[in-house]
């Protein structure tokens, strides 16, 4: 757990005037320990026994206020099985298609991709996103047993 992101994270909100309540908190501290790229669910088993009186309604929210003021970046998949990151710095991600699993990825960003798709389009280019898809070495070694 790297204690500065989660000041930083608080420090941040405070700025906002979001009110800190102690299931924001924890969420907060899952998101920015959590490398998997959790889902609203993922995070809601994670915290139950600790909270049994909040809701996957309330992670959902709390995930919205989140991605508002920047601290998290919600990836969707065309469902509701959006996957949220606290990395929000530029990043790759590599998809294990067996089992889901979401690895960061450092690459140099691709900003000539957009330069070019706004010359070559006329689109005002603001974001790309690029997935690279295959199997983790967890479930390549399953295979082989
Ligand atoms: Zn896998
Ligand atoms: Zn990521």
């Amino acid at each position: 757990m790297e204690n500065h992101r989660l000041e930083d994270a608080l420090l941040s909100l405070k700025s906002t005037k979001v009110r800190m309540t102690p299931q924001r908190h924890a969420i907060l501290e899952y998101l920015l320990s959590a490398r998997s790229h959790p889902t609203a669910d993922d995070i809601y088993k994670a915290l139950e026994t600790k909270f049994p009186n909040m809701s996957v309604a309330t992670v959902y929210n709390n995930l919205r206020v989140f991605k508002e003021v920047g601290l998290v970046r919600e990836l969707t998949y065309g469902d509701s099985s959006s996957r949220f990151d606290s990395n929000t710095t530029d990043h790759y991600h590599v998809i294990c298609q067996d089992c889901g699993k979401i690895v960061d990825f450092h690459y140099p960003g691709l900003d000539e991709v957009e330069t070019l798709a706004e010359h070559v389009t006329g689109f005002k280019v603001t974001d790309h996103r690029m997935e690279i898809y295959g199997e983790c070495p967890e479930c390549q070694n399953h295979q082989k047993h």
